[in-house]
Protein backbone atom coordinates (compact mmCIF):
# COMPACT_ATOMS: atom_id res chain seq x y z
CA UNK A 1 0.00 0.00 0.00
CA UNK A 2 0.96 3.26 -0.70
CA UNK A 3 0.03 6.65 0.25
CA UNK A 4 -0.68 9.97 -1.78
CA UNK A 5 -1.76 13.23 -0.13
CA UNK A 6 -4.49 11.98 2.24
CA UNK A 7 -4.87 8.74 -0.05
CA UNK A 8 -4.02 5.25 0.59
CA UNK A 9 -4.10 3.16 -2.52
CA UNK A 10 -3.10 -0.13 -3.38
CA UNK A 11 -1.14 -1.93 -5.88
CA UNK A 12 -2.95 -2.54 -9.11
CA UNK A 13 -1.10 -3.22 -12.29
CA UNK A 14 2.46 -4.01 -12.36
CA UNK A 15 5.52 -2.51 -14.73
CA UNK A 16 5.85 -5.24 -16.02
CA UNK A 17 2.41 -6.43 -17.22
CA UNK A 18 2.28 -2.33 -18.46
CA UNK A 19 5.08 -3.24 -20.05
CA UNK A 20 3.84 -6.28 -21.52
CA UNK A 21 0.78 -4.50 -22.83
CA UNK A 22 2.01 -1.70 -24.47
CA UNK A 23 4.06 -3.86 -26.64
CA UNK A 24 1.43 -5.13 -27.67
CA UNK A 25 -0.22 -2.10 -28.76
CA UNK A 26 2.73 -1.15 -30.71
CA UNK A 27 3.26 -3.88 -32.75
CA UNK A 28 -0.32 -3.13 -33.61
CA UNK A 29 0.51 0.08 -34.67
CA UNK A 30 3.98 -1.17 -36.48
CA UNK A 31 1.05 -3.15 -38.59
CA UNK A 32 -1.04 -0.76 -38.92
CA UNK A 33 0.95 2.06 -40.08
CA UNK A 34 3.90 0.54 -42.06
CA UNK A 35 4.57 3.43 -44.95
CA UNK A 36 2.28 6.00 -43.43
CA UNK A 37 4.84 7.86 -40.82
CA UNK A 38 1.81 8.22 -38.38
CA UNK A 39 2.08 11.93 -36.09
CA UNK A 40 1.42 10.56 -32.41
CA UNK A 41 -0.09 13.58 -30.67
CA UNK A 42 0.49 13.18 -27.02
CA UNK A 43 -1.64 14.73 -24.61
CA UNK A 44 0.06 16.44 -21.79
CA UNK A 45 0.43 16.20 -18.64
CA UNK A 46 -0.74 12.28 -18.11
CA UNK A 47 0.08 10.67 -21.35
CA UNK A 48 3.82 11.43 -21.24
CA UNK A 49 5.23 8.08 -19.73
CA UNK A 50 2.70 6.02 -21.59
CA UNK A 51 3.29 8.00 -24.82
CA UNK A 52 7.33 7.94 -24.70
CA UNK A 53 7.18 3.88 -23.59
CA UNK A 54 5.02 3.30 -26.48
CA UNK A 55 6.89 5.51 -29.26
CA UNK A 56 9.86 3.62 -28.17
CA UNK A 57 8.46 0.13 -29.33
CA UNK A 58 7.48 1.60 -32.51
CA UNK A 59 9.71 0.38 -35.10
CA UNK A 60 8.09 2.49 -37.95
CA UNK A 61 9.10 6.00 -38.79
CA UNK A 62 7.00 8.20 -36.96
CA UNK A 63 6.72 11.33 -35.61
CA UNK A 64 5.83 12.48 -31.97
CA UNK A 65 4.19 16.28 -30.44
CA UNK A 66 3.07 16.67 -27.61
CA UNK A 67 0.30 18.98 -27.20
CA UNK A 68 -1.71 20.62 -23.53
CA UNK A 69 -5.60 20.98 -24.01
CA UNK A 70 -6.78 23.98 -22.54
CA UNK A 71 -10.74 23.71 -22.59
CA UNK A 72 -13.16 27.65 -22.28
CA UNK A 73 -17.04 27.87 -22.59
CA UNK A 74 -17.85 27.97 -26.30
CA UNK A 75 -21.35 29.33 -27.30
CA UNK A 76 -24.37 27.52 -26.92
CA UNK A 77 -24.27 25.49 -29.86
CA UNK A 78 -20.72 24.57 -29.65
CA UNK A 79 -20.77 23.73 -26.00
CA UNK A 80 -17.38 23.53 -24.24
CA UNK A 81 -14.50 23.73 -26.59
CA UNK A 82 -11.69 22.11 -26.33
CA UNK A 83 -8.52 23.52 -28.09
CA UNK A 84 -4.75 22.65 -28.29
CA UNK A 85 -1.93 24.69 -27.12
CA UNK A 86 1.46 24.20 -28.55
CA UNK A 87 0.08 22.57 -31.81
CA UNK A 88 2.24 23.80 -34.66
CA UNK A 89 2.56 20.99 -36.97
CA UNK A 90 0.61 20.77 -40.04
CA UNK A 91 -2.09 18.01 -39.96
CA UNK A 92 -2.96 18.52 -43.47
CA UNK A 93 -3.21 14.91 -45.18
CA UNK A 94 -1.22 13.12 -42.12
CA UNK A 95 -2.14 10.03 -39.96
CA UNK A 96 -2.91 10.78 -36.33
CA UNK A 97 -2.46 9.18 -33.62
CA UNK A 98 -3.55 11.04 -30.52
CA UNK A 99 -2.17 9.52 -27.08
CA UNK A 100 -4.17 10.15 -23.90
CA UNK A 101 -3.50 8.72 -20.32
CA UNK A 102 -7.16 7.66 -19.75
CA UNK A 103 -11.08 8.03 -21.17
CA UNK A 104 -12.99 8.51 -17.89
CA UNK A 105 -16.17 10.02 -19.35
CA UNK A 106 -15.25 10.75 -22.56
CA UNK A 107 -15.67 14.68 -22.20
CA UNK A 108 -12.40 16.01 -22.74
CA UNK A 109 -11.90 13.55 -25.77
CA UNK A 110 -15.72 14.01 -27.81
CA UNK A 111 -14.64 18.43 -27.08
CA UNK A 112 -10.88 18.04 -28.35
CA UNK A 113 -11.82 15.88 -31.26
CA UNK A 114 -13.55 18.29 -33.80
CA UNK A 115 -10.03 20.72 -33.37
CA UNK A 116 -8.45 17.80 -34.90
CA UNK A 117 -10.40 16.87 -37.44
CA UNK A 118 -10.99 20.50 -38.64
CA UNK A 119 -6.98 20.61 -40.12
CA UNK A 120 -8.23 18.17 -42.18
CA UNK A 121 -6.03 15.23 -41.33
CA UNK A 122 -5.82 11.52 -43.47
CA UNK A 123 -6.66 9.63 -40.54
CA UNK A 124 -7.40 9.93 -36.32
CA UNK A 125 -7.27 7.01 -34.39
CA UNK A 126 -7.27 7.25 -30.43
CA UNK A 127 -4.55 5.08 -28.28
CA UNK A 128 -5.60 5.35 -24.63
CA UNK A 129 -3.89 3.74 -21.70
CA UNK A 130 -7.00 3.25 -19.87
CA UNK A 131 -10.65 3.62 -20.33
CA UNK A 132 -13.51 3.01 -18.05
CA UNK A 133 -16.29 1.24 -19.71
CA UNK A 134 -18.56 2.11 -16.64
CA UNK A 135 -18.03 6.00 -16.65
CA UNK A 136 -18.57 6.47 -20.73
CA UNK A 137 -20.99 9.17 -21.24
CA UNK A 138 -19.78 10.63 -24.38
CA UNK A 139 -19.51 9.43 -28.08
CA UNK A 140 -16.32 8.55 -27.89
CA UNK A 141 -14.22 5.09 -28.92
CA UNK A 142 -10.46 4.77 -28.69
CA UNK A 143 -8.91 2.38 -31.63
CA UNK A 144 -6.42 1.03 -29.09
CA UNK A 145 -6.75 0.31 -25.66
CA UNK A 146 -4.00 -0.75 -22.83
CA UNK A 147 -6.41 -1.75 -20.20
CA UNK A 148 -10.23 -1.14 -19.63
CA UNK A 149 -10.68 -1.18 -15.78
CA UNK A 150 -13.35 0.06 -12.92
CA UNK A 151 -14.62 2.78 -12.43
CA UNK A 152 -12.18 3.90 -9.52
CA UNK A 153 -9.33 6.38 -9.31
CA UNK A 154 -5.92 5.63 -10.21
CA UNK A 155 -2.38 6.73 -9.80
CA UNK A 156 1.05 6.07 -11.11
CA UNK A 157 2.62 5.64 -14.60
CA UNK A 158 2.15 9.24 -15.62
CA UNK A 159 -1.00 9.70 -13.86
CA UNK A 160 -1.85 11.86 -10.69
CA UNK A 161 -3.34 12.75 -7.43
CA UNK A 162 -3.41 16.35 -7.31
CA UNK A 163 -0.09 16.75 -8.99
CA UNK A 164 1.60 13.56 -7.41
CA UNK A 165 2.00 9.99 -8.21
CA UNK A 166 3.13 10.32 -11.23
CA UNK A 167 6.28 8.81 -10.94
CA UNK A 168 5.50 5.37 -9.66
CA UNK A 169 6.29 3.24 -12.20
CA UNK A 170 3.74 1.05 -11.56
CA UNK A 171 -0.35 1.40 -11.84
CA UNK A 172 -2.14 2.35 -8.13
CA UNK A 173 -5.95 1.70 -7.28
CA UNK A 174 -7.85 4.09 -4.75
CA UNK A 175 -8.26 1.38 -1.45
CA UNK A 176 -11.98 1.45 -0.44
CA UNK A 177 -12.11 3.38 2.53
P1 LIG B 1 -12.89 12.66 -19.13
O1 LIG B 1 -12.96 13.99 -19.82
O2 LIG B 1 -12.75 11.49 -20.08
O3 LIG B 1 -13.99 12.45 -18.13
O4 LIG B 1 -11.62 12.71 -18.19
C1 LIG B 1 -10.37 12.62 -18.66
C2 LIG B 1 -9.37 13.17 -17.65
O5 LIG B 1 -9.78 13.01 -16.28
C3 LIG B 1 -8.09 12.41 -17.79
O6 LIG B 1 -7.27 12.94 -18.80
C4 LIG B 1 -7.50 12.55 -16.40
O7 LIG B 1 -6.77 13.76 -16.31
C5 LIG B 1 -8.68 12.62 -15.49
N1 LIG B 1 -8.97 11.31 -14.84
C6 LIG B 1 -10.07 10.56 -15.02
N2 LIG B 1 -10.02 9.43 -14.29
C7 LIG B 1 -8.84 9.46 -13.63
C8 LIG B 1 -8.20 8.55 -12.72
O8 LIG B 1 -8.69 7.49 -12.32
N3 LIG B 1 -6.99 8.93 -12.24
C9 LIG B 1 -6.37 10.09 -12.62
N4 LIG B 1 -5.18 10.34 -12.09
N5 LIG B 1 -6.95 10.96 -13.50
C10 LIG B 1 -8.16 10.65 -13.98
MG1 LIG C 1 -5.45 14.01 -18.98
Amino acid sequence: MIRVHDKVFIPFISKTEIQKRVHELAEMINAEYAGKKPLILGVLNGSFIFAADLFRELTIDAEISFIKLASYKGTSSTGNVVTAIGLEEDLHGRHIIIVEDIIDTGKTMSAFLPEIHHRHPESVKIAVFLTKPEALQYDVKADFTAFRIEDKFVVGYGLDYDGLGRNLPDLYILKDQ
